[in-house]
Parts: C-alpha cells; sequence; structure tokens
C-alpha cells in the first residue's frame, strides 16, 4: 500500500472582511514591474463595491472571467497568451469567483509557466514547471476548488482536470462576506456539490479516517444551512464556506462517485453544470447512496428548488454511447463507489438506463 502525500494550499486567511487583507498579502509577492493579473467573475463586472477593494496597483490587470460556460482549455490558451503578449511575467494571478473562476486562475497560472497547450497538461501529474503565484478567493461556496490539486477543464476530447502539485493555490482568502448576496438556487446547487461529495466521500471504499473527519463534519454543516435553519444569514454563509473546505479536504484523501461520474457525461454532451449536473443525478442514486438521497430530496423540499427532469429525453444512441464513455473513463470514481470490480457491477446497460431516467 502506497500512501498519498499530497500537496495543499501553502496559506489560508478566514473571516468576514478579510478579504480586505488581499492587499498587504500579495504585497511580498510582488516583483519589480511584473503585474498582478485579477481575474474576476464577470458576475461582479459592474459591482463598483467589490472593484474598489480590489488592490490594483500601476500595471496590475483587471480581467473578467467569461464564465457562461464552464472552463474550456481553448479559454486558458487564450487569456494565457493574452497576459503574455502583453505583459512577459506577472507577478500572480488572483482568481476571486466561483469553482469556474478559481479553475481559470489556477490553469491560467500553470499555462504562465509551463509549454504548449492546456489540453497537453488533462490528466494526472502532467505539469512539470511550478506556476506563477496564485490566489483563490470563493464567492461561492460548495465544490472545494479552493482546496484541492485539480482545476476541471473541458478540451477537445475529454472534461479533466489537471492534476498535479502544482495545481493547489499557494494562498486562499476564504471571506465569508463575499457570498452573501448569490441567488438561493446558485446557492443551493453549488452548497449540494459539497453535499454529495461528502456522501460519496463517507460511503466509498476509499474512506479512511482522515476523509471521514472532514466529511462529517462538512455534512452537518450543510444539513445545518439547508435543513435545520430557517432563515440564511451571515451565520449561514460562514457555515457553508467551511463545508466547502472541509469537504473539499475530505475527497482530496477519497474520491468522489457514481453522482460525479454520471455528471460528468452530462458535462461532456449537453454542457450541463457541475452543480445543477450533480443534483439532477443524485435525485435518481437511491439505490446506490439511500440516506443521503433521502436527506437530499428533504432539503430540495425545504428551499423550494426544482430539480430539472428529463434532460435526456430525445437523445440518439451515439449521444448516449458518447456520455456512458466519459463516465465510464473515470475509473477511480467508480471504484471508490462500487468497489474493484465495478465493472461488473456498472455495465453499459445498466448506466444506459440511469441516463435514460434523468
Ligand atoms: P460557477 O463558478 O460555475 O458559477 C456559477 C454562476 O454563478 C456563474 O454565472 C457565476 O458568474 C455566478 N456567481 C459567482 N459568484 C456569485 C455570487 N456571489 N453571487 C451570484 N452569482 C455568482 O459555479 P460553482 O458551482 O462555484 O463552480 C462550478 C465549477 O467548479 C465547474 O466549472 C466545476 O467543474 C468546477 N469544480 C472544480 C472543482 C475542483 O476541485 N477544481 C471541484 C468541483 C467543481
Ligand atoms: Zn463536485
Amino acid at each position: 500500500m502506497k500512501f498519498r502525500n499530497f500537496k495543499m494550499v501553502d496559506y489560508v486567511v478566514y473571516g468576514r472582511g478579510c478579504f480586505d487583507q488581499l492587499d498587504e498579502i500579495i504585497a511580498p509577492r510582488r516583483r519589480n514591474d511584473a503585474p498582478m493579473i485579477f481575474l474576476l467573475d464577470h458576475y461582479f463586472r459592474n459591482d463598483d463595491a467589490l472593484k474598489a477593494r480590489i488592490p490594483l496597483r500601476s500595471n496590475d490587470l483587471l480581467i473578467d472571467a467569461d464564465v457562461d460556460h464552464e472552463p474550456k482549455t481553448t479559454y486558458i490558451d487564450e487569456l494565457a497568451q493574452q497576459i503574455k503578449e502583453k505583459h512577459g511575467s506577472v507577478s500572480g494571478v488572483i482568481g476571486i469567483g466561483g469553482g469556474s473562476t478559481m479553475d481559470i486562475a489556477k490553469a491560467v497560472s500553470i499555462m504562465l509557466t509551463n509549454p504548449g497547450k492546456a489540453q497537453d497538461y488533462q490528466g494526472w501529474d502532467l505539469v512539470k514547471q511550478p506556476a506563477v503565484y496564485k490566489v483563490g478567493v470563493p464567492t461561492l461556496s460548495g465544490t472545494g476548488a479552493e482546496v484541492s490539486r485539480t482545476t476541471v477543464l473541458t478540451g477537445p476530447t475529454r472534461k479533466l482536470g489537471m492534476n498535479s502539485d502544482f495545481t493547489p493555490f499557494d494562498q486562499i482568502i476564504l471571506d465569508p462576506g463575499l457570498t452573501k448576496n448569490a441567488p438561493a438556487n446558485q446557492r443551493f446547487y453549488t452548497g449540494m456539490d459539497c453535499f454529495i461529495h461528502c456522501i460519496e466521500s463517507l460511503e466509498g471504499t476509499y474512506i479512511n479516517e482522515f476523509s471521514r473527519s472532514y466529511g462529517e463534519k462538512a455534512q452537518q454543516l450543510c444539513e445545518e444551512v439547508f435543513l435545520h435553519k430557517n432563515e440564511w444569514d451571515a451565520e449561514s454563509d460562514a457555515q457553508l464556506m467551511m463545508a466547502s473546505y472541509a469537504g473539499g479536504m475530505s475527497i482530496a484523501y477519497s474520491q468522489v462517485g457514481v453522482a460525479h461520474a454520471v455528471s460528468y457525461g452530462l458535462g461532456y454532451l449537453l454542457g450541463t453544470k457541475h452543480g445543477i449536473g450533480n443534483c439532477i443525478v443524485f435525485n435518481h442514486l437511491h439505490e446506490f447512496y439511500p440516506r443521503g438521497v433521502d436527506t437530499f430530496r428533504k432539503m430540495v423540499e425545504k428551499n423550494k428548488i426544482d430539480i430539472p427532469q428529463g434532460i435526456t429525453k430525445g437523445l440518439s444512441g451515439a449521444q448516449f454511447d458518447t456520455m456512458i464513455d466519459v463516465s465510464l473513463g473515470m475509473a477511480p470514481l467508480w471504484e471508490n463507489a462500487l468497489g474493484e470490480d465495478w465493472k461488473t457491477i456498472m455495465t453499459r446497460d445498466r448506466l444506459r438506463g440511469l441516463y435514460e431516467k434523468l
């Protein structure tokens, strides 16, 4: 048995309002004339109050991160090219936004120091050069992208992360005040990503005490905010932000499972977004995660959320095959969920039946 020696985020600052320490935190990382690049989730493009808090100095650059679609490798290449042409060398990249913006920041910082195209690094441990200094600032809680060693990208042939020791952020700024205005639906979908990470980690065959400790806490916090409280308040933002962090830590040392494996197929073929896709799938996974799905359904009801139905209706056989190929390609997820014999348990026919229900 070989145990994973995993790279973590170097520095964490947590607390309501801590975003205002960003200037001071990044100051020692500024090198001569090399600018800091701020990638701001385009949702905030007209938010003058937030923009006024971004510590832009001399030739720093503020770029709107386009997250209408989840990040594609071609978009990463474009951004990295644009930054290199304009500035040559940079002091750092700071991603402020949801999981998509944070992933864009991680990937761009890698592509500023590594040759070739982003698609060349989709996989495990393919990145060879350290990235430029990078900072993650979540404005939505749930994905765990702030702590993970991956950045999920859709490339020409697959949806797969750049998993490497050079992927985690050097610094994260966890300020629950930044999530306070997120719309209830979006907050729920992204929050459920965390809840599902916990169930898949806790119910998986890879579970161990490290992952269980974080997973149980994160699950409890998710249930606290989505099930046991009647009003969303400042404490809820703080609780969900820590749930996201702990959920990310839980899967870092275990793995996700059936919902993620199936949802990746939907994302690849239909562009279904990660949070909502996981909800659509998880709703139909009672046979795999009975208690988790019961709790999930209670949370859906309590928060009056619509989970879309019938999204695979009318798809062709070839389209189902594409989703099945993408999904079955995620071997570690299936092995975690169903054990070493997963291939005999999750046959193509059974998976097709599952996709047809969505
Ligand atoms: P997102 O980043 O895709 O954003 C969803 C929408 O919410 C966007 O329109 C965005 O502009 C908007 N938004 C962001 N902050 C907001 C706020 N405070 N208020 C209102 N709207 C806001 O959503 P997400 O669920 O955070 O992230 C999903 C992405 O994260 C996917 O691309 C997925 O692949 C990725 N992901 C990565 C990891 C990882 O470990 N790297 C893990 C899970 C998911
Ligand atoms: Zn997820």
